[in-house]
């Protein structure tokens, strides 16, 4: 036999990823029928044990790995066509080291939206499961299960993390009896519907038992309500609800589920057929700058810092239509996509071709659909949030990422990944350009920028008449409390709100706290009612009256007596602002203003669109909300912006508060004036003198970034440092601090400074004791090596323990 023979009678070996918790790829044979399809980025059937699971091909024709043993036969190559790119694939690969996640469950991240992703499986809560839940006789697992699910479908995963014992097993055995279902299947296919209570003339007679009149007492108090909101501070079942509708007493509006952010921005298109006018020279430098790296092809990466109201969105879609003229495509990555239907319909309207919207309420077939239609080259404008950057668009010449300081880029849980991160690492190997946009960069970024890592760009004006808006500080250790003796509107608010009105101008009140108030709090003792599950306070809700928890969803009455003290009578109070309070004060206190609210309880998903169109068309005047009011809305009609607490989060146990309070005080400031008439702001809060409140009060970037700087520098923080947040936690508090103080002595050796293991701020969570150790280090070779000490997630799982692992962590709870 010639060596050339032996040869050819060598099987192809291929290397796989596969989804399980391995660090490892996974060599198999490729039986010559198939060796034409083994190309990397392709699906595969593999076996594993004794059944089989789906993998990608990584590389074809790898030699035997010793200690491999026997190796087996691939069963069946699913795709024609790499479903996933050589260059994405890579990036895949490289992030599942970065962030020290399997990277065969890192790839599924890109995989097409269907059945082949572990994630896709839903399980949902029947009218059973329901009314078991509300007879209180479900016994432990049951209802733990029973509650997680009441609150929107959830994958197996997801219930396993919040219910440790919770395997497949269990969930089969529930669905035998019928409390739980898997109708709804894949992700965010979850239909969200709006409530609303129709006042028939007798209702109260006539409703149907205890919950139902609960149910209609608390619709009774807003103008209408998600129906997972209601679900999560007072369990219904949906046969309750469905009596209500018959009888004719609650209202279910159907249409807002997850109409597409297509048809929803749509409503906003007319107002951005026309571009505006003449470029700004600013943009115009900007435009040119971009540009340029465009035509020279190649990794170019910059940071777009333009103050708010700059005009942003014209200099991405002059860099997107250069891109697409060059004969590439673009990727657009938006913070929220139900939250900027404007965006989306300025981009569709001034592209000038069809684009893309990945969106994770579209059903199923759509999303797929949209998949498909990137692949193929068919569309090339992609927009979407942190998970578009795994778009499957051809080669793309432009990644953009918008408010490229929002923590929503970071997924929080499982791949713990950056989409800001991870876009610069794919326009790396795709060699294209990238555009970060930001009125208030995150310091890592605008580090780089100075540093000549990224080209610096600057909008330093606003692109329309008005200039930024001016802004008060009131100190509320001075002015106590407001008209009719409520301490959280101030009489400086007050007025200018009534002035504001006066003029037909519009306001924007923005209180990052959703509910009535965050405490219920015994004037006796002082304790708060608190979660019994996790060591947070529970919040009332007005239009339930109830209190829950906004971690694990646990609700209750707010008690009689104390349930620490045993004080009664009076002695609960409520203490602390939030939206819903905030909405009824301001609707006492100004009669006749039309005022909405915004915040997660009443608009989620798309139902954000109708409050926003309320604003833009003038049929609101005072807008109320979260966070979500200060998502880079443009709503020309605002004069006067309010923040109800300036310093709210100014205390939390994270090196990047200060940060994110500045971040957050500009984007809402920013909102105002941005119309013809000028803006006006006013900050309230307890701390007039911190430099974040003095650096929002003139809106100076610059000013606040080199404080901050110089605190990080002094601290040992990000951007000088890097770090990483390895947690343990389990439901025996003994067990999970000697498992964190074994990995911290496992850790120890290694080349990063080991901080802690110390109980996590949020000690408590879901009934688990949480333990966290960080990682600290000068490069980010170093924090891989040390993570490289850590033992596999088996080990954790032994003990009855979870652990995670958070490169580059956001959150420090
Ligand atoms: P940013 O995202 O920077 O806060 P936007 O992109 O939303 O700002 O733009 C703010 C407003 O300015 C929008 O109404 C936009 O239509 C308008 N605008 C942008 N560029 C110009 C320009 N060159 N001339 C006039 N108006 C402009
Ligand atoms: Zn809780």
């Amino acid at each position: 036999m010639t060596a050339l023979d032996l040869e050819g009678a060598l099987p192809l070996l291929c290397s796989f990823t596969l989804p399980v918790h391995a660090h490892k790829l996974f060599t198999y044979r490729v039986p010559g029928a198939m060796a034409g399809r083994a190309r990397p980025g392709v699906r595969a059937i593999l076996p594993v044990g004794r059944g089989t699971k789906v993998g990608v091909l990584v590389e074809r024709d790898v030699p035997p790995f010793p200690g491999d043993g026997v190796l087996r036969d691939v069963e069946r190559i699913l795709d024609r066509e790499p479903v996933i790119g050589a260059h994405l694939l890579g990036v895949l690969l490289d992030a599942a080291v970065y962030y020290h996640h399997p990277a065969g469950l890192a790839v599924e991240s890109a995989l097409p939206p269907g059945k082949t992703s572990s994630h896709a499986v839903r399980y949902g809560i029947t009218d059973a499961g329901h009314d078991l839940l509300a007879s209180g006789s479900a016994r432990d697992l049951d209802r733990r299960l029973l509650e997680l699910v009441s609150g929107g479908a959830k994958t197996l995963v997801q219930l396993a993390r919040h219910a440790p014992l919770a395997g497949q097993a269990q969930i089969d055995d529930m669905i035998k009896r019928g409390l739980v279902n898997t109708a709804q299947t894949g992700r965010g296919a979850r239909v969200e519907k709006i409530l609303r209570l129709l006042r028939m003339p007798g209702a109260g007679e006539r409703t149907p038992g205890e919950v139902g009149k609960k149910v209609l007492e608390a619709l009774g108090r807003t103008d209408g309500v998600t129906l997972s909101a209601l679900r999560r501070s007072l369990p219904v079942p949906d046969s309750t609800i469905r009596s209500l509708v018959a009888r004719g007493l609650v209202e279910v509006r159907t249409d807002s589920a997850w109409m597409s952010v297509e048809l929803t921005s749509d409503a906003f298109s007319s107002a951005y057929q026309d571009p505006p006018g003449q470029l700004t020279s600013h943009q115009k430098q900007a435009v040119a700058t971009i540009n340029n790296a465009i035509a020279r092809g190649g990794f170019s990466p910059f940071l777009l810092h333009g103050i708010t109201g700059s005009g942003k969105t014209e200099v991405y879609i002059h860099a997107i239509r250069s891109v697409l003229r060059a004969g590439r495509s673009a990727v657009v990555l938006v913070p929220e996509i139900a939250l900027t239907p404007q965006l989306v319909a300025m981009f569709r309207s001034r592209v000038g071709e069809e684009i893309a919207i990945l969106h994770s309420a579209l059903p199923l077939a759509r999303r797929r659909a949209q998949w498909d239609s990137i692949r193929s080259g068919q569309r090339r404008v992609v927009i979407g949030a942190r998970s578009a950057v795994f778009a499957p668009v051809r080669d793309p010449g432009i990644f953009v990422v918008d408010e490229e300081h929002d923590t929503s880029f970071k997924q929080g849980e499982m791949f713990r990944y950056h989409a800001r991160d991870l876009s610069l690492l794919r326009a790396q190997r795709e060699g294209a350009a990238v555009i970060l946009g930001s009125a208030t960069p995150a310091m890592e970024s605008f580090h780089n920028a100075l540093g000549g890592k990224y080209g610096l760009l600057t909008l330093p004006e606003r692109a329309t008449t008005q200039p930024l808006p001016e802004v008060e500080v009131v100190d509320l250790r001075i002015h106590r409390s407001g008209p009719a003796g409520q301490p959280f509107v101030s009489g400086v608010l007050y007025r200018a709100i009534e002035e504001t009105l006066a003029h037909g101008g519009q306001i924007i009140l923005f209180l990052n706290r959703r509910g009535f108030a965050p405490a219920a709090t015994c004037t006796s003792c002082g304790e708060p009612v608190r979660c019994p599950e996790c060591s947070v306070a529970l919040v009332h809700h007005r239009f339930t009256d109830r209190l829950s928890c906004h971690y694990c969803g646990h609700s209750r009455d707010v008690p009689a007596t104390c349930p620490g003290c045993g004080a009664g009578g009076d002695a609960m109070e409520l203490v602390g602002p939030g939206t819903e309070r905030i909405e009824q004060i301001v609707s006492d206190l100004f009669p006749r203003a039309r005022v909405l609210r915004m915040d997660s309880d009443v608009a989620s998903g798309t139902a954000a669109e109708p409050i926003l169109r309320a604003m833009r068309e003038k049929r609101a005047d005072i807008l109320v909300g979260t966070q979500m009011v200060t998502k880079g809305h443009d709503l020309p009609g605002v004069a006067l912006v309010g923040v109800v607490r300036a310093d709210m989060g100014m205390s939390m146990p994270d090196f990047r508060a200060a940060e994110r309070t500045f971040q957050m005080l500009t984007q809402v400031a920013g909102r105002a004036g941005r119309g013809d008439v000028p803006g006006r702001v006013i900050l309230q809060t307890y701390n007039p003198e911190h430099p974040c409140i003095d650096a929002a009060r003139s809106q100076d970037y610059q000013t606040f970034y080199t404080w901050e700087l110089a605190h990080r520098r002094a601290t040992g923080y990000p951007p000088y440092t890097h770090l990483a947040l390895v947690k343990l936690s389990g439901p025996d508090e003994q067990a999970a601090a000697r498992g964190a103080a074994e990995l911290g002595i496992i850790l120890g050796p290694g080349p990063s400074r080991v901080l802690g293991p110390v109980s996590s701020p949020l000690a408590r969570l879901r009934g688990r004791f949480r333990h966290q150790i960080m990682l600290k280090a000068d490069s980010r070779r170093d924090v891989r090596r040390s993570l490289e000490l850590l033992p596999d997630p088996t080990w954790a799982l032994s003990q009855g323990l979870r652990s995670s692992v958070d490169v580059d962590p956001l959150d420090f709870l």
